[in-house]
């Protein structure tokens, strides 16, 4: 079974990055010689196609995911003496996002079957100081946005999109970004939509929402050297910008290789060990992450990786058990959910350039373990 000469990394950038190497080094060469670099014409071209790709009215570039977030609960006035509620299981940025308002973060379980936000579980969240939530599209599926909106709605909450990991998902065939108050994505390199550095963006329909969250991100000023707020410094810049514009417009082809290759995981990986994902009813995953879920995780990590298989753990440490989360107070056996998932998740390799055969391999491999 053991196959020496398949190595398979958990994730690589290099087919996509080969495809579209000739007009990355044209538009690096335009943008060096028109020497713009800070708030010109690619951005403004960017935001606009972003926007409209997220089917969405307004577009604002940032300096990553995290502060997209941030700048949007911001901009909200969200603040000392407030309450966020977020998921349990989730890339830190989400509660980091909160904190750097002044606000406090409030951790919410996981639903066991899709791992986004349990629905049912906000509601006893919910105290007089709850500002907003924030649903994370977790592993590239939407949240349950029309049940999160019934209870936001209901207590008069906002709610954002933490779509980092779903650029180009849909929900009940709505783009995520567009499905609720305001979103915030991040273009980190690995991400479905990848600048070749740091990057991210608000998207919104809220007009005052939007043009408060430019000044805001850009020390607050709406105008040359007048400030109304005391921003931060949190621009997207014209190069990665235009490097953006080439890499959206095949994100569309990229993303549908990502579903051709969870589909064959799906179709191929029989083994009662196993848990596969599930994609919700109406709704299109982007497969940011394949994430399987086993009992003996650790020793089929170590099984996969002797057979020249990268695997990943999203995420090994839940949100309330992290250290730096201690002064929280939370203990195990606090948020089981997200304790299950942590302590059972594996995420799979996963990328645009990745063959059937490579896909077919590793299924063959989690086929063969523990039989
Ligand atoms: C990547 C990520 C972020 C943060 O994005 P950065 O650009 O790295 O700041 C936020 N939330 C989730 C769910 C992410 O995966």
């Amino acid at each position: 079974m053991t196959d020496k000469g398949m190595q398979i990394p958990f994730a690589s950038v290099e087919a996509m990055h080969q495809e579209i190497q000739n007009e990355i080094r044209v538009k690096f060469e335009e943008v060096y010689r028109k020497n713009w670099f800070i708030q010109g014409e690619e951005l403004r071209k960017f935001e606009e196609e972003f926007a409209s790709y997220c089917e969405s009215a307004f577009c604002v570039g940032c300096g990553n995911g995290l502060d997209a977030l941030m700048l949007i609960l911001k901009a909200y006035g969200i603040g000392a003496g407030d309450e966020v509620i977020l998921p349990s299981n989730t890339f830190i940025a989400t509660a980091l996002a909160v904190i750097y308002t002044g606000a406090v973060p409030v951790f919410a379980e996981p639903d066991l079957f899709d791992y986004t936000i349990d629905t049912d579980k906000i509601e006893e969240k919910i105290t007089a100081r709850t500002k907003a939530v924030i649903a994370v599209h977790l592993y590239g599926q939407p949240a349950d946005m029309d049940a999160l909106l019934a209870v936001t709605k209901k207590y008069g909450l906002k709610l954002i999109e933490d779509a980092a990991q779903a650029h180009g998902a849909y929900y009940k065939g709505r783009k995520t970004g567009g499905l609720a108050d305001a979103a915030g994505f991040s273009f980190y390199p690995g991400k479905n939509l990848g600048a070749l550095g740091d990057g991210g963006a608000v998207v919104t329909n809220d007009k005052i929402l939007a043009d408060k969250v430019r000044a805001l991100g850009n020390y607050g000023s709406d105008y040359k050297y007048h400030h109304i707020y005391q921003g931060n410094n949190s621009r997207l810049d014209e190069l990665q910008a235009a490097f953006l514009r080439i890499k959206l417009s095949r994100l569309d082809v990229w993303n549908k290789r990502r579903r051709e290759i969870a589909k064959l995981y799906t179709d191929r990986i029989q083994n009662p060990l196993i848990t596969l994902p599930v994609e919700r009813q109406a709704c299109e995953s982007v497969y940011h992450i394949f994430a399987i879920r086993c009992r003996q995780r650790d020793s089929l990590e170590k099984y996969l990786n002797e057979r020249g298989i990268g695997t990943n753990k999203h995420y090994p440490v839940p949100m309330h058990l992290q250290n730096a989360f201690r002064h929280l107070g939370f203990h195990r056996g606090d948020f089981p959910a997200a304790e299950e998932i942590s302590d059972t998740e594996l995420s799979l390799p996963l990328f645009y350039g990745m063959t059937d055969q490579q896909t077919e391999y590793v299924a063959e491999c989690i086929n063969s373990f523990g039989a």
